[in-house]
């Protein structure tokens, strides 16, 4: 019998576990989570069953190094076996019989515009773009750079490379020429996939001149892309004096319906890479973080079922972009894995007005919602009316992930949007993690507490570290570092193994360093406290630019607030407040005063900013997370350190806060 009908059988027969998506007490999460720690190897495998392999790992299949005195940093999960991950999110689904249920419900720029596309459809597309790739010469290891909006075409175009072993770099369509080409030039993709254009709220961007010009700069710094794929988007055309180079550009329309609708998968070593994608650049430099495939997928997969109580079917929202980690692991892989429907947001939440979100939600009847704290920060300065008029009796689970979420606005999440009735699971990891960490789980056993990314993922062995490199025990706070290696995990930065090792392993020798700091409680609950680098020192107190910020954020004329600390000749450090208002007009001594006030109560004297700082917004990433190191510089007067800051969304924020210095 032909290999994938053998396979397609095992997924029919019942081979795999039904294993129910909802840990239901305590007792259940502390056993599994026991064994995931004593045993990875075995825990791991027997989770990897629930997915196809055409060959099974070795027995003896999970490997690792963390201790930079004891030679190269390494992991390796799975080895022996070969997988294909898009024929787990696809053709797996098909053959037990999903194929005619939507995979992708896409809502354009406009409510109005939409496209449905089921599983079937999604691998039929999958399969001729991934005919298309071998036809220009895309062997298994090279690399596609995607820069495209949130068009079906995105995923899809990811799911093509990882069908054929190609890796994708997916590159956030936001990103300037500069950014883009320097991002293709680093790993020397031949073939880029990209639109004509999009349309951002009312504000259309000319994304193949972007990409004309990024390739442009590819040229001159020796590297030639030979093709460029070009999706047309009729709401935004090609810009006048944008054109086709015929001898590099064809249209997706033209080439790729013409391809066959059949791919054979390639099946590919555990260990084979499947993604390189670039950090947000908060504290310096992106580095290009590189995933494999068998550990990722299972990491994925089995994340997404309990973190989100996954079923087949389950119609799934989360309002990151595909060019963030989120936008892979939580929108694409994870989800799919998982036979869910997912809606695919191709506009922005605040368009046409700040209802959109309930609306796409009442729409499609989303049971899972995952979004950032700052969108609900944004989104709560305009009471709660704009939510209730619309009907969330869908929601089951809401998500947050990408900064602390302050107290505030957790409770509006729980309270508003939630109606109560949904746990929050405050998920903490990171772009090199590749899949959650820290995190609650849905059921009704585990305690929520507003802020608290709560407890270990199975496998995780979170640790706080002094800055000795001491492991502080039982209620303490510290650095936050993880013991052991997960499933997920980043193998390396692309071209730069030492980077990898230096950034992450040498800090503390044994142990994976995130960045970040965090408190233990007497529950053994985890609360992230920010970057190691924004902890503040004021005279001998350790605050957590969260708390203050939190703290800020609860008074309810306080729309955002970032805050950072800056040298003190007495106290050490101080601690200087960057505050947005939900009305400008209250700027002033007198309002200073109130926040002053405000903060002194909720935390404590110690805690009280020496500056507040008026702010009309703030710098954020485009992924919308402040970038506090560019605060610090602007604090300190030292605007001409600010170092890269191409992964700012609206740079002239900057010069803005240079002027208001003072005010
Ligand atoms: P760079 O590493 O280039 O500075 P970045 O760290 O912003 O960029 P990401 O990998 O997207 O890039 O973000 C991970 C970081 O986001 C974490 O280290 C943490 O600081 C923050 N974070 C993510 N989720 C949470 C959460 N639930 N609670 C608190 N912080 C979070
Ligand atoms: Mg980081």
């Amino acid at each position: 019998m032909h290999r994938l009908q053998v396979l397609s059988k095992q997924l029919t027969s019942g081979a795999f576990t039904e294993r129910p998506s909802t840990i239901s007490s305590s007792a259940d999460y502390e056993r599994l989570y026991k064994r995931s720690i004593e045993d990875p190897n075995g825990f791991w495998a027997e989770m990897a069953k629930d997915f196809v392999w055409s060959k099974t790992w070795d027995k003896d299949h999970f490997k690792s190094n963390f201790d930079v005195n004891n030679g190269p940093i390494f992991t390796h999960w799975f080895k022996g076996g070969k997988t294909n991950i898009a024929f787990n999110c696809l053709d797996r689904w098909v053959a037990a019989g999903r194929g005619s249920q939507p995979c992708f419900l896409w809502e354009g720029n406009e409510p109005h515009q939409q496209r449905t596309m089921t599983y079937s459809d999604v691998l039929a597309e999958v399969c001729r773009l991934s005919n298309w790739l071998l036809s220009q010469g895309v062997k298994m290891g090279d690399t596609v750079s995607l820069y495209l909006p949130m068009v079906c075409e995105l995923p899809i175009a990811m799911l093509a490379c990882a069908r054929i072993g190609a890796v994708h770099s997916v590159i956030f369509a936001g990103f300037s020429a500069d950014s883009l080409a320097q991002r293709i030039m680093d790993c020397k993709s031949r073939v880029v996939i990209t639109s004509t254009g999009t349309m951002r709220g009312t504000k259309p961007v000319d994304l193949k001149g972007i990409v004309d010009k990024a390739l442009d700069l590819c040229n001159k710094g020796g590297h030639k892309v030979d093709r460029a794929l070009v999706v047309e988007d009729s709401s935004c055309p090609l810009q006048p004096g944008v054109g086709f180079q015929a001898s590099r550009d064809v249209w997706w329309h033209q080439h790729i319906p013409q391809q066959a609708a059949q791919c054979e998968p390639t099946w590919v070593d555990s260990e084979q890479p499947l993604f390189l994608l670039y950090t947000s650049g908060s504290t310096g430099n992106p580095k290009g973080v590189v995933h494999t495939t068998g550990g990722y997928m299972v990491g994925a997969g089995v994340s997404t079922k309990y973190v989100f109580d996954m079923q087949p079917g389950d119609v799934y929202w989360s309002t990151a972009d595909c060019g963030w980690i989120t936008g892979h692991t939580y929108l694409t892989y994870g989800p799919l894995l998982n036979g869910a429907v997912c809606v695919l947001f191709g506009s922005t939440p605040t368009y046409p007005d700040q209802t959109r979100c309930w609306q796409v939600i009442e729409k499609y009847k989303v049971r899972q919602f995952y979004t950032a704290p700052t969108l609900l920060r944004s989104l709560l300065q305009h009471g709660d009316d704009w939510v209730t008029k619309y009907d969330r009796s869908s929601l089951r689970v809401l998500g947050s992930v990408g900064e602390p979420i302050n107290e505030h606005a957790w409770h509006w999440f729980h309270e508003v949007v939630g109606e109560k009735r949904c746990p929050i699971v405050d998920t903490w990891w990171q772009t090199e993690t590749g899949t959650h960490m820290i995190t609650p789980l849905p059921g009704s056993w585990c305690k929520l507490k507003p802020g608290s990314a709560s407890l270990p993922f199975f496998g995780v062995q979170p640790v706080l570290l002094s800055p000795e490199g001491k492991e502080v025990t039982g209620h303490g706070e510290g650095i936050l570092a993880i013991k052991g290696a997960w499933p997920g995990m980043a193998r390396t930065l692309h071209n730069d193994h030492g980077r990898y090792e230096s950034t992450y392993f040498a800090p503390f020798s044994g142990y994976y360093f995130t960045g970040d700091g965090a408190r233990r409680d007497e529950d053994g609950y985890i609360w992230i406290t920010g970057r190691v680098d924004d902890v503040i020192n004021v005279s001998g107190h350790r605050i957590g630019t969260a708390e203050v910020e939190g703290a800020l954020a609860e008074h309810p004329l306080c729309a955002e607030a970032a805050v950072v600390g800056v040298d003190h000749p007495i106290k050490g450090q101080s601690i200087y407040a960057y505050v947005t208002l939900t009305d400008a007009q209250r700027q002033g001594k007198e309002m200073r005063q109130i926040l002053v006030d405000h903060v002194r109560k909720t935390i404590g004297p110690f805690a009280v900013p020496d500056v507040i700082h008026w702010a009309p917004s703030l710098p954020k990433t485009r992924s919308g997370k402040i970038m506090r190191r560019v605060l610090r510089k602007v604090a300190m007067g030292q605007e001409k350190e600010l170092g890269d800051v191409s992964t700012l969304a609206d740079p002239s924020v900057v010069d803005l806060l240079i002027s208001l210095r003072g005010e």
